[in-house]
C-alpha cells in the first residue's frame, strides 16, 4: 500500500459537458485543472483511482532546482516561485518548506560535473554553490565516512506529496472544478479528427479538448488515438520513519541513499542509486530510444524481469467504450517494494549519520516512475489530433515542477501566452531519435 493521501471529495454531480476534460488526479492533472479554473475555463478532471495515489503521493517531494536537465530550468524556477506562495493561494497547506537540496560528490570527477552544472545554471540566474569536505560536513552535522563535497542550493525545498495535490485539487474545486474520482476513461473519441467526448465508466462527457496527465499510463491512452508515446517505467522503493530528532536540515542525497525531513517530524529515505528498469513488451520495443538514456544511468538502473512485465504482456491493453478497461481493473498502481534496497538503505543511512541509528521504519512503499528517452517532459499538443494536449513522462522529476508544467499545459490549451517557451517539450521531438539525448549531472 502507498502513504495516506489527504482526503478530497468527488463532485457529487457527474458532468455531461465540460470545456476541458483533464484524465489523471496525480499533481500534474491537478495543477493543470487548478489553472484552467483560474483561468475561468470550464473543467472537468477525472481520476480512476484517488487524487494523488500513484506517483504523486509516492514520491520524496522534493522540489529542486539542483541538477536539473538545463532544457527545464526556466519551467523549474518558475515552479518555485510558485510553490513559495502556493500555502497562499491554496488557503491550505501543501507542505512546502524552503530548506535547500544538497548532492555529495563522491569523487573529484562527479564533483567536476557538480560544477559544471552550477556554472551553466549560475547563467539562468540560478544560485547553486560547491560545498568542499569540511563545509558538507558543517551543513550536515555528524556525517561519517569519506566525502569529496558537494553541490548546494539553498532555495531549494520540499513539500509534502500526501497533502499537495489534494490541497490543490480542493481549491480547485472551490474555484468551481467538477473533479470525479473512482472514474476510468475507457476511450477518447473524435468526430471528423478532432476531440468531442470521452468515454468513462460512468458515462460520456462532451467535451472541446483532453489533457492526458495519465502519468505511467499516458502510453496506453495515446495509443488508444493511435498516437505513439515512448514510455517506459521504473520502479523506486521508498520508507519513511517514525518521528526522530536529528539535525539536518536540507533535504540530502549521499548517492546510495537519500533523506529529507517531514513535516510530521518523521523521515522520507530513499535511494538514487538503486531502481529497477522493468522489462516489459516497449522495452523491447523502444530499446533504440532509451539506450543512450540507460548507458548515462545504467549506474543507478537494474533491468528488473518481473511482475510488471508479464502484467503488460497479458492485461495492459487501450481501453474501448463499451467494455470494463484496464483502467478500472488497476485503480491503483502499486507495485512492491524492493526489500533489499531498503535494507541496504537504512544500513548506509546508519553508517552515514549514526544519529539514526535508533529509527523505527513506519511503512514502505514502491512508485512506478514514468520515463520519457530524454528524461524531460512531453507538455504538447498532438499534431493531426486537435483539441488533444499532452502532459506527461515527468521522469522522476515531476513533483516539483507541476505547478509551472500545469500553468503551461492550461495556457497552451487556452491559446494564451506560455509561461515559458514549450518547444523542448514537443512530442514530436522524439520522430528524430539522433537529437534525443538525455544529461546527467548529479
Ligand atoms: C519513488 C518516487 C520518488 C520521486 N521523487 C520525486 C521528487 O523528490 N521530486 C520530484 O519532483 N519528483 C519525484 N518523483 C516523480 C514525481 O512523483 C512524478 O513525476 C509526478 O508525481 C508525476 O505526476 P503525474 O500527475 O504526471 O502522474 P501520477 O501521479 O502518476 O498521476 C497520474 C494519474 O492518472 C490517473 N489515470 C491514468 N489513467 C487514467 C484513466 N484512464 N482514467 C482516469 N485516471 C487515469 C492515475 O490513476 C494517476 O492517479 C518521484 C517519483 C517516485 C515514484
Amino acid at each position: 500500500m502507498g502513504p495516506n493521501v489527504d482526503n478530497v471529495e468527488s463532485t457529487p454531480a457527474f458532468p455531461t459537458r465540460a470545456e476541458v476534460v483533464v484524465i489523471g488526479g496525480g499533481i500534474v492533472g491537478v495543477a493543470t485543472a487548478l489553472a484552467l479554473v483560474d483561468k475561468g475555463v470550464d473543467t472537468v478532471l477525472l481520476e480512476k483511482g484517488v487524487v494523488a495515489a500513484e506517483q504523486s503521493s509516492r514520491n520524496w517531494g522534493w522540489c529542486r532546482r539542483t541538477g536539473r536537465d538545463l532544457r527545464e530550468l526556466p519551467l523549474i524556477e518558475a515552479s518555485m516561485q510558485m510553490w513559495e506562495g502556493m500555502n497562499q493561494r491554496l488557503g491550505r497547506e501543501c507542505g512546502f518548506r524552503r530548506h535547500g537540496i544538497v548532492y555529495a560528490a563522491h569523487d573529484e570527477k562527479q564533483f567536476e560535473r557538480h560544477g559544471r552544472w552550477r556554472e551553466a545554471a549560475a547563467e539562468h540566474g540560478i544560485d547553486s554553490r560547491l560545498l568542499d569536505a569540511g563545509q558538507m560536513r558543517r551543513l550536515v552535522p555528524g556525517l561519517q565516512g569519506p566525502v569529496f563535497g558537494g553541490l548546494h542550493t539553498p532555495a531549494d525545498g520540499r513539500a509534502e506529496p500526501q497533502k499537495a495535490a489534494p490541497a490543490m485539487a480542493q481549491a480547485a474545486i472551490e474555484r468551481g472544478l467538477n473533479l470525479q474520482q473512482h472514474c476510468a476513461v475507457r476511450s477518447i473519441e473524435r468526430a471528423g479528427g478532432r476531440i468531442e467526448r470521452v468515454v468513462t465508466e460512468h458515462g460520456e462527457i462532451a467535451c472541446q479538448s483532453v489533457v492526458i496527465a495519465g502519468g505511467a499510463w499516458s502510453r496506453l491512452l495515446l495509443a488508444g488515438l493511435g498516437v505513439t508515446l515512448p514510455q517506459l517505467k521504473v520502479r523506486s522503493s521508498v520508507l519513511r520513519t517514525r518521528p526522530l530528532a536529528v539535525d539536518v536540515e536540507p533535504c540530502l542525497s549521499l548517492g546510495r541513499v537519500a533523506l529529507r525531513k517531514r513535516l510530521d517530524g518523521g523521515w522520507t529515505i530513499a535511494s538514487s542509486s538503486n531502481n529497477l528498469a522493468e522489462v516489459t513488451p516497449d522495452a523491447l520495443r523502444f530499446l533504440r530510444l532509451f539506450w543512450p538514456a540507460y548507458r548515462v544511468e545504467r549506474e543507478i538502473l537494474q533491468p528488473h524481469l518481473g511482475r510488471q512485465g508479464l502484467d503488460e504482456v497479458l492485461r495492459w491493453r487501450p481501453g474501448q467504450a463499451e467494455r470494463v478497461s484496464i483502467y478500472e481493473r488497476i485503480r491503483v498502481l502499486d507495485p512492491a517494494p524492493h526489500r533489499p534496497t531498503l535494507v541496504r538503505m537504512v544500513e548506509d543511512l546508519k553508517r552515514a549519520l549514526p544519529a539514526f541509528a535508533g529509527l523505527q521504519v513506519a511503512q514502505s512503499w514502491a512508485g512506478l516512475i514514468d520515463t520519457l528517452p530524454d528524461a524531460i517532459p512531453v507538455i504538447s499538443t498532438v499534431e493531426n489530433v486537435p483539441g488533444c494536449l499532452v502532459a506527461t513522462g515527468f521522469s522522476g522529476h515531476g513533483f516539483g515542477i507541476a505547478p509551472a508544467a500545469g500553468q503551461l499545459a492550461a495556457d497552451l490549451i487556452t491559446g494564451d501566452v506560455p509561461c515559458v517557451d514549450p518547444e523542448p517539450f514537443r512530442l514530436e521531438r522524439f520522430r528524430h531519435p539522433h537529437d534525443v539525448r538525455a544529461q546527467h549531472w548529479l
